[in-house]
């Protein structure tokens, strides 16, 4: 299915008015569907793949913010540090301190989004509450200087029933509101990133300050996860 720029334009006038982000998830897609985008203004695009989204950014303008969207695995941290603007799925320790030796390196600080696993779904990914607050807990004693945690990232059980939609994202603002005064250097929670092509209006309404919007933009995907 080919890019469809209407859509496109109409989605961002429903966010603009709400100050939410539009992040265009381009994986699978070929560089001239970003590029169509680019050319009407648009520069947060989001990629799953590590190999995909370094050799997109390299054939693409430098100031193109490049989301890291998938589940990242420590050891390939370092391909994606010199360029990518907010990675949204953290979810360990581990990673976060990877994240932050390879943007020591490359003296830059990278954002990053912890995920929090909201959905019915059995997953490995994202923390539970508990685990949440233990990597809250931790997190100053590691001074991690070239991090900025900026927010959470949740998805949505894949369901029919909004209801149930609409109570995970209700469920991951109030995490993130309890949370948010949990000030200290380095992080500072106030972005929510939630909602995909098929919830993303249930999540602008409850609070989400990012979408993260696929198939709708880019048309279906021919190969999926
Ligand atoms: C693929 C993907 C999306 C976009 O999904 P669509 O349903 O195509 O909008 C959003 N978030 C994550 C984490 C994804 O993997």
């Amino acid at each position: 299915m080919p890019i469809n720029t209407e859509e496109y334009q109409r989605i961002k006038s429903e966010l603009d008015p709400h100050k939410v982000t539009l992040v265009a998830v381009s994986k699978t897609k070929p560089v001239e569907d970003i590029r169509r985008l680019y050319d009407m203004g648009h520069r947060d695009f989001g990629e799953n793949y590590v190999q995909e989204m370094v050799d997109k950014a390299a054939q693409l303008p430098e100031d193109i913010r490049w989301h890291f969207i998938g589940h990242l695995q420590s050891n390939k941290v370092k391909y994606i540090a010199p360029f990518v603007s907010l990675i949204h799925g953290v979810d360990s320790l581990k990673l976060l301190t990877e994240i932050n030796k390879q943007a020591a390196k490359r003296e830059r600080v990278i954002d990053c989004l912890l995920q929090v696993h909201i959905a019915e779904e059995e997953t490995k990914f994202g923390l539970d509450e508990d685990e949440l607050k233990f990597l809250v807990s931790q997190f100053p004693s590691l001074s991690l200087e070239n991090i900025q945690v900026k927010g959470l990232m949740g998805m949505a059980s894949f369901t029919d029933n909004l209801d149930k939609v609409r109570q995970e994202f209700r469920h991951l603002k109030q995490i993130m509101d309890r949370f948010k005064n949990a000030e200290m250097p380095g992080f500072s929670i106030d972005m929510l990133s939630m909602g995909m092509s098929s919830d993303y209006k249930i999540a602008v309404e409850e609070g989400s300050t990012m979408v993260r919007i696929g198939s709708l933009v880019f048309g279906a995907r021919q190969y999926d996860e």
